[in-house]
């Protein structure tokens, strides 16, 4: 078993990592920077090391100040949490070349989904069905002709992209040109790589999910799906598990397709299979090869944690489940909690006056706030994340809700009113379960005017 742990990552996720590593008697260093002494983790792990300065790129991004960290500390693993370094194929390698365990897939693998135009290529491979998409680099000079093979509307991406950060519809041909040419600039300005490629804009799809683990040596399994269709910006704001509404026969293929591929390549430990989800029919989007921020709604409906799971595979134990031990029971919703002004929604850093955090069955509240803690200006704006688990979709749902009423949080602005006022209390959204473009164009919709 890995002996003592560095956490390469900060905040809630940070938190949620030291408290595994307790579950499992691992001793733990948190690293953190100059802007970030007071993190909530850092009370609670063995050994505390600062790695610099609080812009990301000389703290939470800076390789050789993390691996120097190991050395001092002696840690012979390191977990990267989601974000920051979580998906750096060079990172990864630096830390196995070093003769430290990276809680994660094998570089290659890293490589392979981080780049999303050979990832789709290798799900095709595998079977499994992707969107309508471009073939080869896209060019100034192809993307008409690209374009009009895979038909308007079309989406450009960024294949080094991520975060929901410069995509670009384009619905007529007049504008690809132009287009082309700004998401080529901005993917080299976001990305340091201006590769992009196309696929079919879906009009109203879902976004749903697949949790996967596999133990490096061909064997996976599948922690079933999460729904995270309710996003702002391409970005998830709420999440659910199981999916709802998917009929057995069209969800088990694809989780099967899911643990195939895994096993085809020989996957080491979490990953997210993301799909869109379109009139009964899955389509791949991307591959995200780290622990993902919604990963709690699949342990409250699975019972498995996640993270002592990276854990223990990282450790060599291979997988703790048979898929046949694995199943899901009830429903759980997540409402991502930011600083925010809940109007605008820009950031609204500063210093937490009160904290209470709602509890009691079936709810669970990760979050490293406490009373007066002041929230740093470098950083996501993510502070906490409600997951509620009920027997069913609308118990969760009420669950939510009721648990809002109880959480305190003063000093800041938060996100808080959105989910409580105006997600939770959607007769459409209780009903069922809602498209991509639901929370921006119906729920945050300015009022018509008659
Ligand atoms: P990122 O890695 O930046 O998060 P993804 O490829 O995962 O990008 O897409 C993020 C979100 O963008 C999806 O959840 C969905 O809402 C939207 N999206 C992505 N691809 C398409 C598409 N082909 N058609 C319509 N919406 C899409």
């Amino acid at each position: 078993m890995i002996k003592k742990l560095l956490i390469a990552n900060r905040g809630e996720i940070a938190l949620r990592i030291v408290r595994a590593c307790k579950q499992l008697g691992i001793e733990t260093v948190g690293v953190y920077s100059t802007a970030d002494e007071n993190l909530m983790h850092l009370k609670f792990v063995d050994e505390a090391v600062c790695i610099g300065k609080p812009n990301a790129n000389q703290s939470y991004l800076n390789i050789p100040a993390i691996l120097t960290a190991c050395e001092v500390t002696g840690a012979d693993a390191i977990h990267p949490g989601y974000g920051f370094l979580s998906e750096n194929a060079e990172f990864a390698e630096a830390v196995e070349e070093a003769g430290i365990t990276f809680v994660g897939p094998h570089p290659d693998h890293i490589r392979l989904m981080g780049d999303k135009v050979s990832a789709i290529r290798a799900m095709m491979q595998a079977g499994v069905p992707t969107v309508a998409g471009s073939e080869g680099a896209v060019t100034l000079h192809n993307a008409d002709e690209q374009a009009q093979r895979i038909g308007f509307p079309i989406l450009i991406k960024a294949s080094a992209g991520g975060g929901g950060r410069g995509m670009r519809v384009v619905d007529r041909i007049e504008q690809l040109a132009e287009q082309v040419r700004i998401a080529k600039s901005e993917a080299e300005q976001w990305f340091g790589d201006d590769a992009i490629y196309m696929e079919k804009y879906l009009q109203n799809p879902r976004h749903i999910e697949v949790q996967v683990l596999g133990d490096g040596n061909g064997r996976a399994i599948h922690l079933y799906d999460r729904d995270c269709s309710l996003q702002r910006r391409h970005q998830k704001v709420v999440e659910e598990a199981p999916a709802p509404d998917i009929p057995d026969d069209v969800r088990e293929p694809i989780l099967q397709a899911c643990v195939s591929a895994c096993e085809q390549i020989g996957y080491r430990g979490a990953g997210t299979f993301e799909f869109l989800f379109e009139n009964g029919k899955f389509y791949f989007i991307e591959m995200n090869t780290r622990v993902q921020v919604e990963h709690p709604v699949t342990e409250m409906v699975t019972g498995i944690d996640v993270v002592v799971e990276q854990l223990k595979i990282a450790s060599g134990y291979g997988l703790s489940y048979r898929q046949d031990e694995i199943s899901v029971h009830g429903h759980a919703i997540e409402c991502r909690i930011n600083a925010e002004n809940p109007t605008t929604f820009m950031p609204s850093p500063g210093t937490v006056m009160q904290f209470f955090a709602p509890a009691g069955a079936g709810v669970r509240f990760d979050s490293h706030l406490y009373p007066n803690y002041a929230i740093p200006t470098f950083y996501d704006s993510l502070i906490g994340k409600l997951v509620c688990h009920g027997q069913n979709r609308t118990q969760a749902i009420a669950k939510c809700r009721h648990a809002l009423d109880e959480l305190v949080i003063t000093g800041i602005q938060t996100n808080v009113p959105l989910h409580r006022d105006v997600i939770l209390t959607d007769t459409d959204f209780i009903a069922q379960a809602q498209n991509i473009h639901y929370l921006e164009t119906v729920l945050l919709a300015p009022p018509s005017r008659s």
